[in-house]
């Protein structure tokens, strides 16, 4: 059975000669059927940009310069913690959100795309380069990579996943083990 410590404030009562005697009570109370404390959760943030790219080396339509609505999922398992979360949603937030901000309404730019590098450089518009080919696949795992030090030693968190859409009926998710659990299962 589960159960937790409740450490009562001391409970002063007279002793015979009139002393105060300071009682400590110390009670074993089972857990509530809401107290998750321990087990393990997934919990999720979703974000959202606008993005510019391409894909140079695409066949079809994807090597001319278009857009998407981009919306990421990111996912985290870990333990319930003694506050009733697995990890406070702000904090997510606070760090994935400059990741997406630096994003946002820019134009995400293969190192090797000459074509598209020099001419955004030449126009001054917003422009990020990477050393990747801009599919999901490799955003997803952008953002897995700059996510997962920030993380890495909260104890109690097992797992990260990025899901990154560019329409509603596709995505790509890269995912990694994380924290001691990663530890113990090796
Ligand atoms: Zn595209």
């Amino acid at each position: 059975m589960l159960v937790q410590f409740i450490n009562l404030p001391l409970i002063p009562s007279l002793s015979k000669e009139g002393k105060e005697n300071k009682i400590f009570h110390l009670f074993f109370v089972p857990l509530s059927k809401g107290d998750h404390r321990g087990s393990t959760m997934k919990i999720a943030c979703d974000f959202h940009w606008e993005m510019g790219h391409r894909l140079p080396e695409h066949a079809g339509g994807c090597k001319n310069v278009h857009g998407h609505s981009y919306n990421m999922r990111v996912e985290i398992d870990g333990e319930v913690q003694r506050n009733g979360m697995v990890m406070d949603f702000f904090d997510i937030k606070k760090i994935v959100q400059p990741l997406v901000e630096k994003l946002d309404h820019s134009f995400l730019c293969s190192e090797t795309d000459m074509l598209m590098k020099n001419f955004l450089a030449k126009a001054k518009m917003k422009c990020v380069l990477v050393p990747f080919q801009t599919t999901a696949e490799n955003i997803a795992r952008y953002f897995l990579d700059a996510i997962r030090p920030r993380l890495k030693k909260v104890k109690h968190l097992r797992r990260i996943s990025v899901r990154v859409a560019e329409t509603e009926s596709s995505f790509a998710e890269a995912a990694e083990e994380i924290g001691e659990w990663r530890n113990l299962k090796i």
